[in-house]
């Protein structure tokens, strides 16, 4: 059975999560998403909580993403995203408390956006390049890497989401954590939600419950109409990242997961479903969700709990992948949901 120490023999670490995050009760929230009706026992595992620069998911695949910069001796660090790229946000962070240079090239924000993620990315110090397109933005990640190797400052180049087969342990590494914490409180859950976007996460997440022998559907919510490219993607990243680690498994898309009730018209849009989801785990748990993609995450979740499909002796954890510093930079939207 898989252990952290397998994870760590076959690739470096950096520890720079708060880890374990906790795992908590929401029956508030449970109660309230189908009054009268039967619901299961509704745990929340606060991946939002890792700790720097307002956490998130991200920062679980930086600590082994990071890990694999210092060995490759980078100087700095360079990613992609949209402006409100929570991913961007932690990566700076991360540089930062590592000592390494980051620089972000993001898309242009929409107007008002010069908050939330943005904001903290300059706090942090990384160096915000602007490209319209993601074309524009992958020839100004050539052109910068060329130009920092050459000055003597080599940069680790991190994909979107960080989500490579080395970011994914990350999240192998979270399901090893999970398994833990369920063993402690004596449950096994019937499944696991989450937002799922660039793949990283799902496929990590996968790796862990085969590799751990960790029962329970896994169910990634997706934030954006595209189930047939992410799902190729999640068995992609999982596929690579077992073979790094020299594990037995292989996976295949019709196993794949995917909700898609959520998603809304575009990535970043706000729907209506997500503004109930993200209003309901305020007012219940005082507990905050991000318009782009936790509450999308939730109001799937929503949907399946209103469909009857779990039996109030199951329990179901909802993992909270972050990503709150993106409220206030959709304000407006928050206020006008479509
Ligand atoms: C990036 C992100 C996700 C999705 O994770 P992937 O590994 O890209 O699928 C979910 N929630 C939040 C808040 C994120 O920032």
């Amino acid at each position: 059975m898989l252990t952290l120490a397998d994870l760590e023999s076959k690739a470096p670490r950096t520890p720079i999560a708060l880890l374990p995050t906790p795992l908590v009760e929401a029956s508030n929230l449970a109660r309230s998403i189908a009054p009268g009706q039967p619901v299961p026992r509704l745990l929340i595992k606060r991946d939002d909580l890792t700790g720097l620069a307002f956490g998130g998911n991200k920062t679980r695949k930086l600590e082994w993403l990071m890990g694999d910069a210092l060995r490759k001796g980078a100087k700095a660090v360079i990613t992609t995203g949209a402006a409100q790229s929570n991913h961007a946000r932690q990566t700076a962070a991360a540089a930062a408390k590592l000592g390494l240079k980051a620089y972000l090239v993001l898309r242009p924000p929409v107007e008002g956006q010069g908050q939330g993620n943005l904001l903290i990315d300059e706090l942090v110090g990384a160096k915000v390049i602007l490209r319209d397109s993601k074309e524009q933005a992958e020839r100004e990640i050539q052109v910068l890497a060329a130009r920092l190797a050459a000055a003597g400052e080599p940069a680790y180049i991190i994909p979107v989401g960080g989500s490579t087969p080395i970011g994914a342990i990350g999240y192998t590494q979270a399901m090893i954590e999970l398994r833990e914490q369920y063993e402690a409180l004596g449950i096994k859950p019937a499944a696991l939600y989450f937002a799922s976007s660039s793949g990283g996460t799902h496929g990590g997440l996968l790796v862990g419950a085969r590799g751990g022998q960790v029962d329970g559907q896994i169910w990634g919510v997706t934030v954006e109409p595209n189930a047939g490219e992410l799902r190729e993607e999640i068995v992609r990243i999982a596929n690579e990242e077992t073979s790094l680690l020299g594990l037995d498994l292989a996976f295949t898309t019709d196993e794949i997961l995917l909700e898609e009730c959520a998603s809304g018209p575009a990535y970043g849009m706000y729907t209506k479903d997500a503004d109930e989801a993200l209003r309901l785990a305020a007012k219940t748990e005082g507990l905050l969700l991000d318009p782009v993609y936790t509450a999308k995450a939730l109001a799937g979740l929503m949907a399946h709990i209103r469909e009857g499909r779990y039996r109030p002796d199951e329990t179901v954890v909802f993992l909270h992948t972050g990503g709150t510093p993106a409220l206030f930079a959709y304000a407006d939207q928050l206020a006008h949901p479509r």
